[in-house]
């Protein structure tokens, strides 16, 4: 694995600069030519300076754009003279090699920055800033009744690395209101409110709890903050966590935390992040790091005004008055109070009264607070809240419903829970094991091998991954979403679960916790004490993946030397084998010189007067083909069968 520093070279669809700058494709390609650009007809490879120069040529040739700005302005300042969002501008900036809102930029990446926007710019006095001028810009197009709403993020790290702390600090700092006291109650999620919005982070530190619940198919987190402490470095629940995030399709944001420390050395940790396919900001990449302490507190609003970013890079959205979608993110039976269940409501709004179905429980909602205990009447999008009047504890991860009334609600969750007891286990929340692999791969609906790597040394984790690779042909990936050294813990088999992928161990075997949470997901652990045997059982795998492959074989020639009419069974061709044989039902070509006159079935083979399975060379025959009579004496039949080749 190695970092790369340089300018980032792309492949540009001809037709998406036609588009963006309201050109046709030939126009565009003129403009190429023109600077000496290579292309061809539909793509152009170019650097990030030359693709500056082509959007300033192409700019040129649209001609009305310009903008007039003083230099050292920020990237917020360029948002709002482009009249377009701060998160817009920031993911052109980070393409470009990347910055902060608040960095001053230098003239050459504002230029580069404005052209991307289709405008060019002209340079105002800078002794007296003049307000930019821009041109018109067509509004963005918004999607009906979706509205942007706040991030959910979780926070992921290794033990003591300050997971726990940082939640306390932000939740302190920013929600925990002066007249509440800086105690909240716990719900298991809370949110902060911040000049440029608010984000949900759910207070269940720990792998295990965001794992769990993708395993059960409910995807809550938007953004993942990796907890890394600058004093210790990227350690196994690091890159566990990366794993999971990565896994799951969740960006991540790097928290470096404990920089107070006298020891603290995030540059290092900033160094180590590339090896684990994470690209900082710094070294050209898309992943922001934030240095922090959650004892001082420092770097803290920087982070926040981060996610913020992020989560308008990726444009979050919800519609409050959509179907009400929400996921339980923990609940338990409190004494005096009944089933209680933390609820981040995803889609639509919660309201007081409302009938829900909850994984398979029900009940009508009697009373909803926030994170601060305050009772609440409604709830949208992304709101995380405590919901009473559920007649059971639900499980984490349940999806929550919306039902007309109570006694639907209850009805749905009766058939649910009889469901749960006769089959034991939803698919939803199930692995998978060689065998179905094989079924899956002949029915063709799956066509990648998922993979869990755990072995006793470092050096067994790199070979027995590095055979694995080798094993992927064109037909089937596999894909190794973990590796690491150790015994297979449950968390190995929960993110197995969530994806579909099996657990090979080396030398290792599974944690009791392990075996049970197998069994009960129905995830395969493979250990092996042996690498050869290893490495065999999933090329054996691999190959039952393969589409079944059909070769032709040659089986024999056939002359017709006469046309018989049978009075019932219609024409048959009466014929002498030449060569090889002919079977029932074979496939055969008939010829006639040159010319390939019939392809399809023998559908019958006479010998004398009995129905025979096969003739060979030098016996006469009768034969009768699927669907086509036309032969002629003197045709020659080319028989052969299709034979699977996959070994
Ligand atoms: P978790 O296991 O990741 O949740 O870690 P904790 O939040 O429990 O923190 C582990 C230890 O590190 C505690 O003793 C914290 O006080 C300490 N700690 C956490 N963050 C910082 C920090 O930014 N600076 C310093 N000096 N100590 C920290």
């Amino acid at each position: 694995m190695q970092t790369e520093v340089k300018t980032n070279s792309m492949t540009v669809a001809i037709a998406d600069l036609a588009k963006e700058f309201e050109l046709a494709p030939g126009q565009v390609t003129g403009v190429l030519d023109e600077l000496g650009v290579a292309h061809d007809q539909s793509s152009v490879d170019v650097d990030d300076d030359t693709m500056a120069i082509v959007r300033e040529g192409l700019t040129e040739l649209i001609g009305s754009k310009e903008m007039s700005m003083a230099r050292g302005r920020t990237p917020r300042d360029l948002a709002s003279a482009l009249g377009v969002s701060p998160p817009e501008v920031l993911k052109k900036l980070m393409s470009m090699g990347g910055a902060t809102l608040t960095t001053t930029l230098k003239d050459e990446v504002t230029e580069k920055l404005v052209s991307s926007f289709g405008y060019a710019i002209t340079w105002a006095d800078s002794a007296k800033p003049k307000k930019a001028v821009v041109t018109a810009r067509p509004e963005a197009k918004k999607s009906s009744g979706a509205q942007h709403r706040p991030p959910v993020v979780t926070i992921m790290g290794h033990v003591d690395h300050g997971k726990t702390s940082l939640l306390d600090y932000i939740r302190k700092a920013n929600v925990a209101g002066k007249e509440h006291g800086g105690i909240t109650q716990h719900i298991g999620a809370y949110q902060v409110e911040l000049p440029e919005g608010r984000i949900t982070f759910l207070d269940t530190p720990g792998h295990a709890a965001f794992t769990a619940m993708r395993a059960r198919g409910a995807q809550v987190t938007d953004i993942a903050i990796l907890v890394v402490a600058a004093d210790d470095g990227i350690m196994p629940q690091t890159k566990e966590a990366i794993s999971h995030a990565k896994n799951a399709g969740v960006p991540i944001i790097v928290a470096v935390n404990k920089i107070d420390r006298p020891d603290a050395n995030p540059d290092k940790v900033i160094q180590q992040l590339p090896e684990f396919d994470i690209i900082p900001e710094q070294y050209g990449g898309q992943v922001i790091v934030c240095p922090v302490s959650a004892i001082t507190g420092e770097g803290v609003p920087h982070l926040l005004e981060m996610i913020l970013l992020q989560a308008g890079v990726m444009e979050l959205t919800a519609d409050p008055k959509g179907e009400l979608k929400g996921t339980v993110i923990e609940a338990k039976l409190e004494k005096g109070r009944g089933p209680v269940a933390t609820i981040l409501v995803q889609e639509g709004t919660l309201h007081i009264g409302d009938a829900l179905v909850v994984g398979s429980t029900f009940g009508r909602i009697k009373a909803m607070n926030d994170y601060l205990g305050e009772k609440l009447k409604d709830a949208g999008p992304s709101t995380p809240v405590e919901i009473l009047g559920l007649s059971d504890v639900p499980a984490a991860g349940d999806v929550i419903e919306f039902e007309p009334d109570e006694r639907s609600a209850r009805a749905i969750a009766d058939t649910r829970k009889e469901k749960v007891r006769t089959d034991s286990l939803s698919t939803a929340d199930r692995g998978i094991t060689l065998q179905e692999l094989r079924a899956r791969l002949s029915e063709g609906t799956t066509k990648d091998l998922n993979l869990i790597i755990k072995a006793d040394v470092h050096g067994s984790v790199e070979a027995v991954r590095g055979m694995l690779e080798k094993i992927a042909n064109e037909e089937v990936t596999v894909k190794i979403i973990y590796s690491a050294v150790g015994q297979i813990t449950e968390n190995d088999v929960l993110l197995a679960s969530a994806s579909n992928a099996i657990v090979v161990g080396f030398n290792v075997k599974p944690e009791g916790g392990a075996k049970k949470e197998a069994e009960k997901r129905k995830v395969e652990i493979r250990t092996y004490n042996i690498i050869y045997e290893l490495i065999e059982d999933i090329e054996k795998a691999v190959k039952g993946m393969l589409e079944p492959k059909f070769e032709e074989q040659y089986l024999g020639t056939i002359e017709i030397r006469v046309r018989f009419q049978l009075s019932r069974k219609g024409i048959v061709a009466g014929c002498y084998v030449s060569d090889g044989k002919a079977t029932r039902g074979c496939l055969c070509r008939v010829m006639r010189g040159n010319d390939q006159v019939f392809q399809g079935k023998i559908s019958s083979l006479k010998h004398l007067k009995d129905d025979v399975k096969e003739v060979t060379v030098g016996m006469e025959c009768g034969i009768t083909f699927e669907g086509w009579e036309a032969f002629q004496e003197g045709d020659v039949i080319n028989a052969y069968e299709m034979v699977l080749v996959n070994e």
